[in-house]
């Protein structure tokens, strides 16, 4: 299926780059039987992890039990941490399933993913929101701020609660939750590292940092940006039946979905605090960290590029699903794809035709100092843009080669290679998505409940994230998979409604900041 149908010449050099390309891009080869395989592990290992503490998929109770329903109002703050950019905003719910929102983003600086301490990182993002509310709201942080910090040098912290902004914290890293705003970090993914952060109270942390800048901000909720995705979906898509699932297929891959309580085992058995539940709804939303799906490799397909990716990482042997299918890896797999035929003479990817083909240093049309030799000089967004490259000759694959990646006068046949290989892996990440989607639309029996009316059995699925966003053809390649498994079938898949959520997590968290303060005023009543 990955024929090349663009070869332009027939000679030797560009047949044996054809034939390699094909070798390779035939490892990305994710069949039927093995998308059947997968799902069935899938759902073993999302049982597993409703019923104990510490398995492969981490399935983490949100406190999250009930999702919104649109009428939902009032202003609250939001900020959002755990891909490549740092996002602020304010969100003005109108409760009509319509919102407006002011957001800033800054990227992530990349020192600050791996600083030393943990003080650096949240003071940073302190800053951010402080910046953001003297822009944004400028009123509001004089007339609070400025006499906080007055009152607080005088007689402590004494200001009303009314001056108080509520804050759901998108944080989109494995948390353990013993509360709506209470949590411990498990692990860093995504290429954060900063150890002293791991086993700390990560909104207690951001709290610390905002009072020390004297900001009327509460972090009332904690929120993973599947859950937020799933909150926004449901807060804005039509239709009477909640949404199902909040997915991200990003930077990091990962699911939230409504589970019910009594499935729920585990829970009991975390302690009085975290087992004490109320809920009307006899459901919660789980948070399945499925980017650790199958660590240990029983079923996932596995290349040698796949497991020099893995060693080369800095958390080897962990996420092992997202390392297959999210936007941090991809652009990785297909550097080391193409490093491979860069560095194999019989395969002269990005060498001239007519020159002596044993003598690299002299036919190469690679920079030295190509970011293609550096470990993640590869961006994810160049797989888009070379599977899709629909331009004569492959002209835009070219043109990016030049400038971005250092390779001046590729070939439409080296672009071709890498076009080829390009759509394998992106290919591959999309079929594995669909092994999550259906394995959470199975286990959840929502397909075999049917009440005849079309409406109430859609099944509803918000995600976000750059891949779906850009990849070309992501959710068609998704969707085959998922008519591929023999338990959905096309009836199933096309009861299944995926719809874009963008930048949903910070709605959806101004939406659990909401839940979490009426649940306080409740308590506290
Ligand atoms: C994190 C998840 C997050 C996902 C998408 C993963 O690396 O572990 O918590 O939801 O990335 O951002
Ligand atoms: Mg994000």
């Amino acid at each position: 299926q990955y024929t090349p149908n663009r070869l332009y010449r027939q000679t030797p050099h560009s047949m044996a780059l054809a034939a390699a390309a094909e070798r390779i891009a035939a490892e990305f080869e994710y069949p039927k039987e093995q998308v059947q395989k997968g799902v069935t592990a899938f759902m073993r290992q999302m049982d597993e992890g409703l019923q104990v503490q510490g398995a492969t998929l981490s399935q983490i109770p949100t406190y999250v039990t009930a999702v919104p329903n649109g009428t939902e109002k009032g202003l609250y703050m939001a900020v959002d941490l755990g891909g490549t950019n740092f996002r602020v905003c304010s969100i003005q719910l109108h409760g009509n399933s319509t919102f407006s929102l002011t957001q800033s983003k800054v990227k992530i600086p990349g020192d600050l993913m791996t600083a030393k301490t943990s003080h650096e990182l949240f003071s940073f993002l302190a800053k951010q929101v402080e910046t953001f509310l003297k822009t944004h709201h400028g009123e509001h942080y004089s007339s609070h701020v400025e006499r906080r910090k007055k009152s607080s040098m005088l007689s402590g912290e004494s200001y009303s609660d009314e001056d108080v902004f509520s804050l759901g914290f998108t944080f989109s890293f494995p948390v353990q939750q013993y509360g709506i705003n209470k949590g411990t970090l498990i692990r860093w993914t995504k290429g954060f590292d900063i150890p002293d952060a791991v086993g700390k109270d990560v909104c207690a942390l951001l709290q610390k940092e905002l009072d020390a800048l004297h900001l009327p901000i509460r972090v009332a909720a904690l929120v993973n940006d599947t859950v937020g995705t799933l909150m926004a979906r449901s807060y804005t898509s039509p239709g009477k039946t909640g949404t199902l699932l909040g997915a991200i297929f990003g930077t990091g891959t990962n699911g939230a979905y409504v589970e019910k309580l009594s499935r729920l085992t585990k829970l009991a058995k975390m302690g009085p605090e975290a087992g004490d539940v109320e809920t009307s709804t006899g459901e919660m939303i789980v948070n399945t960290e499925w980017g650790s799906f199958d660590n240990h490799l029983s079923v996932l397909p596995t290349t040698s590029f796949d497991r020099t990716l893995d060693a080369a990482s800095n958390n080897p042997g962990i996420q092992m699903f997202e390392k297959r299918i999210s936007g941090m890896f991809l652009g990785e797999i297909l550097r080391r794809c193409l490093l491979a035929l860069i560095h194999d003479p019989s395969t002269p990817l990005f060498t001239d035709e007519h020159s002596n083909q044993n003598d690299m240093h002299s036919t190469t049309n690679i920079h030295d100092d190509s970011p293609l030799y550096r470990p993640h000089g590869l961006d994810t967004s160049f797989l888009s843009i070379a599977s899709g490259d629909a331009s004569p000759g492959l002209k835009v694959t070219r043109q990016a080669l030049d400038i971005e990646y250092g390779v001046s006068a590729a070939s439409a046949e080296d672009a071709e290679a890498v076009r080829l290989i390009s759509s394998a892996i992106g290919k591959r990440a999309a079929r594995l998505s669909a092994v999550a989607i259906a394995a959470v639309v199975l286990s959840t029996g929502k397909l075999t409940n049917t009440t005849g009316n079309a409406d109430d059995d859609t099944i509803d699925i918000g995600v976000d994230g750059s891949l779906v966003e850009f990849y070309p053809n992501f959710e068609d390649y998704l969707r085959e998979a998922l008519r591929e498994v023999p338990s959905i079938g096309p009836a199933g898949e096309q009861r299944i409604r995926i719809g874009i959520a963008k930048d949903g997590s910070g709605v959806g968290a101004a939406l659990i900041a909401l839940v979490a303060e009426r649940e306080r005023a409740g308590g506290n009543a």
